[in-house]
Order: C-alpha cells, then structure tokens, then sequence
C-alpha cells in the first residue's frame, strides 16, 4: 500500500483517467457543434472541433471535472451569453464562505452580463481575466480553483467572439438583444397579425392581409413575435438588414415570382 505524497499523486491521476474514461464516449462532436464543455458546470470548455484534444490532456491543465456531463452547444448559442449563464449556476453552487470565490464569480458574472448588454470593455475584460487568474491561484477549495481556472481558459479559447461582441459590437450567433433587429421578410408575411398579438411593446405595425411591419424604436429584441409566426416571416439580422416596406403593403404584392 502506498503512503504519503506519492499516492495522493496517484490517486488524483486515477481520478483524471476514470473522468477521461467516463467522457471519452461523448466526444465526438455532432455536426453543428460550436463548443463542447466536459465535467459540466465546472470541467472544461473547447471550441467543438477542438475537443478530440481532451483525450490528450483531461484536467492536466488545472481545471477540475465536476460532473461526467458533457454538453455540447451548437451555432445558435452565444458563448458570452453561455458564459453568463454559467457564471450565474456557479455563484448557486458555491458554497459563499471565502470572498475571493464569492466575489470573483459576482464579479465574472457582471463583466459578462454588460458585454451581452453592449456595455464590454476591453478594460473590463482584462479585469475579469485578473480575476479567473486570482480565483485559479488562490481560492479555498477545487471547485473556486477549477471555476477560475475554466473560466480564464474559456477567455483566451473564445477571445475572438468576444472581441467581436465588444470592437465590432456584432453577436455572431444573434443572441444578444442590442447585436441584432427584427424584421418581417415581406415576400412571405400573409398578415395573419399573430406577431402583433404577442409583441409585449406593441411594436408591430400592421392590419389583416397586409405585410407587418417593425417599429425598430419600439422593439425590444424580446424575439417573441419570431416564435409565432406560421410563415416564418421575421427574421433577426445583424449588421446587414433585409429590404423591407416603409408603408402598409398588400400581402402578397412582394411575392417574387
Ligand atoms: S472556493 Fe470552495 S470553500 Fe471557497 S467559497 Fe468557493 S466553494 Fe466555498
Ligand atoms: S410576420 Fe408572420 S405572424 Fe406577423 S403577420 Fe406576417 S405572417 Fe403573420
Ligand atoms: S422582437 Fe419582441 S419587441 Fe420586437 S417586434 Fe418582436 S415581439 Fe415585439
């Protein structure tokens, strides 16, 4: 039997193998996978196409599996808007007892809330990467440790869609509300006014069997009126808008033939 310093090495690379072997089957990628995140909600988070490279090195590189759930996100999710989510489910399970992993997670929460919001900097960035850094080094326990470390990692694997949402003020994924407009695709409305009927901001302009219409003053990007469109007729864009009426047009007038 093995004593002391030794076995414990032993015995925390036992653990990497047994996590390996148990999320070894879920990763291969599915088709239209963004980003794949190993030992969910702590563990690892890779671009999808990079996750064959969790076989080489699972947890070598500080960061600690929590569970064997392996989650795989495809295009239409955002990684800042995941990534705020999942700061949001780390405060939960933190146990709040040192300020460093309190504090930090608060703090990681925020500064990616704002980016969502169209409120990033760059300046803020570099403090958030401060803070992961600080939580990686000097929180209590493996599950402060493991979320900083995680979460520095996902910054720099994921600082181009990053830099994107806080330079280019784009959502490539159009998730976030101030990235992205509604519109209505006039070639397929039918005026049918379903989008009206649930549009919280009363930002739809139209009347039946005419093509509906946004008032982008009013819209809140809430997507709502997207859900229930029969036609599939609105439509989100980012920097490039589709032609759409200025004034009340019959349905079906702009069909192209
Ligand atoms: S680092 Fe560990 S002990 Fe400290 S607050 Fe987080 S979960 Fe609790
Ligand atoms: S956009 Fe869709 S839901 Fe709204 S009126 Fe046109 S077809 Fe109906
Ligand atoms: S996205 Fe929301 S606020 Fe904007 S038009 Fe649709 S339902 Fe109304």
């Amino acid at each position: 039997m093995e004593f002391g310093y030794e076995a414990m090495k032993n015995h925390a690379r036992q653990q990497e193998i047994d996590a390996l072997e148990r999320v070894k089957p879920q990763l291969s990628a599915p088709q239209n996978a963004k980003l794949v995140h190993v030992g969910a909600p702590l563990g690892r988070i890779l671009p999808a196409e990079r996750a064959e490279e969790l076989l080489e090195g699972l947890y070598t590189d500080g960061t600690v599996p929590c569970t064997n759930e392996v989650r795989y996100l495809d295009d239409a999710v955002c990684v800042v808007d995941y990534l705020t989510r999942l700061t949001l489910e780390l405060m939960e399970l933190s146990c709040s007892k040192c300020v460093l992993c309190r504090e930090g997670l608060r703090q990681l929460h925020l500064v990616f809330e704002e980016i969502t919001r169209g409120r990033g900097s760059l300046e803020r960035m570099d403090y958030a990467k401060d803070v992961a850094q600080a939580m990686s080094l000097g929180c209590d326990c493996d599950f402060g440790r493991g979320a900083g470390r995680m979460l520095a990692l996902a910054m720099e694997d994921f600082a181009g869609e990053i830099d994107q949402h806080i330079r280019k003020k784009r959502c490539p994924a159009l998730v976030c509300r101030p990235y992205f407009t509604v519109h209505v695709l006039a070639d397929r409305c039918v005026g049918c006014g379903k989008c009206m009927e649930v549009c919280p901001e009363g930002a739809i302009i139209g009347k039946a069997g005419y093509v509906h219409m946004v008032d982008q003053d009013m819209c809140e990007h809430c997507g709502k009126c997207l859900a229930v469109c029969p036609q599939h007729a609105r439509v989100k864009a980012g920097r490039i808008k589709p032609r759409t009426p200025d004034h009340l047009v019959r349905a079906g007038a702009l069909v192209r033939k």
